[in-house]
């Protein structure tokens, strides 16, 4: 009886997740930073931009439009900058609004089913399906290559990178501290906010980092030594699991740093630029660049084991 009250009032929660979870703010402009420290991608440039051409087995979102963003269909452009701009692209819109799995309403729609993988209760419960998507891409890359598109090719590894990439962003492994969501279940719309509150806070912040070119970060994202990726799916899961340890610390954290009002029952957006210096912003920043560590290691990595699909390609 206690657990079935436990699973039900963990549902009622999951149900109260903002709509549109994105996790980390600006992919494309961090992959363009962490691509400056892996200078062998320079060498794949002279890629003629090509019109899509596959049948993907996958469903999208009808609404969605694949645009090209350097250029047009028959110009050329390079791996770094397809990389760059398209490790954004799942965010676009293509995964909303579809029906995946009975349980994606836990995870707050198709597009959170899509770019999470929530491991609750120690991993026991798991929830979406972001490290599938990663594979899913990287099978298209190896079509695109097979047939000499390597416009495609790299499009399609830029998509699998940003469903990696999400995996290091600690609120899309685990929502948030269990007993704080318990204790506010009964005030659905109040818990709604707060756990957007948090969510947003963290993405707000890392935004504003990268953006000012906060040298701690910058370093992070250059620095990082690729991981070592044998296998997309494995890699994904293994990320998950690392970073959703440190989601309830980063609650307490913003807690204590943005104040009680973090936690309050209606939206509340913070002001990143107003966080003060000291030991909280310290343990803060500490922690969110290890999660960036983690999103340029595998990012870095994530190409050197692709390497094996397109370097005949040059
Ligand atoms: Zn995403």
């Amino acid at each position: 009886m206690k657990n079935k009250i436990v699973t039900i009032s963990l549902c009622i929660f999951l149900l109260l997740l903002p709509k549109h979870l994105l996790a980390w703010n600006i992919h494309g402009e961090m992959t363009k930073i962490v691509l400056d420290s892996l200078p062998w991608i320079n060498r794949y440039k002279d890629i003629t931009i090509t019109q899509y051409s596959y049948a993907d087995s996958s469903i999208y979102n009808s609404k969605y439009r694949v645009s090209y963003l350097e250029g047009d269909i028959g110009e050329k452009t390079n791996a770094k900058t397809i990389l760059s701009l398209y490790a954004d692209e799942p965010d676009w819109g293509m995964d909303e609004g579809l029906s995946l799995n009975s349980a994606q309403v836990l995870t707050g729609g198709s597009q959170g089913w899509r770019h999470q993988y929530f491991l609750l209760f120690g991993g026991f419960v798991k929830l979406g399906e972001a490290p599938s998507r990663a594979v899913h891409f990287y099978n298209m890359a190896r079509l695109a290559f097979e047939k000499h598109d390597t416009y495609w090719g790299f499009r399609f590894l830029a998509r699998a990178l940003h469903y990696l990439q999400d995996l290091t962003m600690p609120f899309h492994a685990n929502p948030g501290p269990v007993f704080i969501l318990l204790r506010n279940i009964t005030d659905i719309n109040g818990l709604t906010n707060m756990v957007s509150n948090h969510h947003f806070a963290l993405e707000d912040y890392q935004e504003y980092q990268v953006r000012k070119r906060n040298l701690l970060y910058i370093k992070a994202l250059r620095r990082a030594e690729p991981l070592k990726v044998d296998d997309v799916w494995t890699t994904g899961s293994y990320l998950a699991n690392k970073s959703k340890d440190y989601s309830e610390r980063l609650w307490e954290l913003q807690t204590k740093i943005y104040g009680e009002t973090i936690n309050s029952r209606t939206r509340h957006k913070i002001n990143p630029e107003k966080v003060a210096s000291g030991e909280l912003k310290n343990e803060y920043d500490k922690i969110i660049i290890g999660c960036l560590i983690d999103f340029s290691a595998v990012t870095k990595g994530f190409l050197n084991y692709a390497r094996a699909l397109f370097r005949s390609s040059n």
